[in-house]
């Protein structure tokens, strides 16, 4: 069985791209490349808050318009 069909890529939440793996955070997709940035990111990087905001913008269910 092959699963490299173009219709099971995932748009990345934090990179917003098209990637084939990941893991799902809820109900965010995140791509290998961008869980391992994270993960390699020191909180006195720029880059994260870039990822909390994104991951926080996640968390937010938008009940109020
Ligand atoms: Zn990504």
């Amino acid at each position: 069985m092959e699963h490299t069909n173009v219709f099971e890529l995932e748009c990345c939440g934090i990179c917003e791209e098209r990637k084939k793996e990941g893991i799902h955070l809820y109900t965010m997709f995140i791509c290998t490349e961008c869980e391992y940035n994270m993960i390699h990111t020191e909180p006195r990087e720029e880059k994260y808050n870039y990822y909390l905001r994104k991951l926080k913008n996640m968390n937010q269910p938008k009940l109020y318009s």
